[in-house]
């Protein structure tokens, strides 16, 4: 099975999303948020930066269905999603689709966190209105 592989930058992010935290980096200079994370600020290339806490959340961009076997075990044929992250409107993400139904272009989407394996856990998404008693499963004091 493949699994992320966190690398200096992104460990720190792989260990919120396996705590059911979403979050990307801020610019401690300019405030530009980025993601996925890296080292510097693509805008002021400043190194400083801290957590943003945000609503996993994003509209669809595009899918596709993939009926290639490239995960063992896994049910085929399966979908992967591109999504455009509300807090990070230039920043597209991709992820296994969650929904009951085919995505549709532009609809609003949350994030689902999956544990894949013990202590990795994957940020699916499901469309935004799929009756999740649970909507906003963050905590509602983000601590930075
Ligand atoms: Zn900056």
């Amino acid at each position: 099975m493949y699994l992320p592989q966190p690398d200096r930058d992104s460990a720190p992010w792989w260990e919120r999303v396996a705590a059911g935290e979403f979050a990307v980096q801020e610019c401690d200079s300019c405030g530009t948020s980025r993601f996925p994370p890296r080292a510097f600020c693509p805008r002021c290339r400043t190194e400083g930066w801290h957590w943003h806490e945000a609503e996993p959340e994003g509209t669809v961009e595009s899918w596709i269905v993939s009926h290639q076997p490239f995960v063992p075990g896994r049910r085929d044929p399966y979908l992967v999603v591109m999504i455009r992250l509300a807090v990070v409107p230039e920043c597209l993400v991709y992820g296994n689709w969650r929904g009951e139904r085919p995505p549709a272009y532009g609809e609003r989407v949350r994030g689902v966190y999956t544990e894949v394996e013990e202590g990795v856990t994957l940020l699916d998404w499901a469309p935004a209105d799929a009756g999740n008693p649970h909507p906003h499963p963050l905590r509602r004091n983000p601590s930075h």
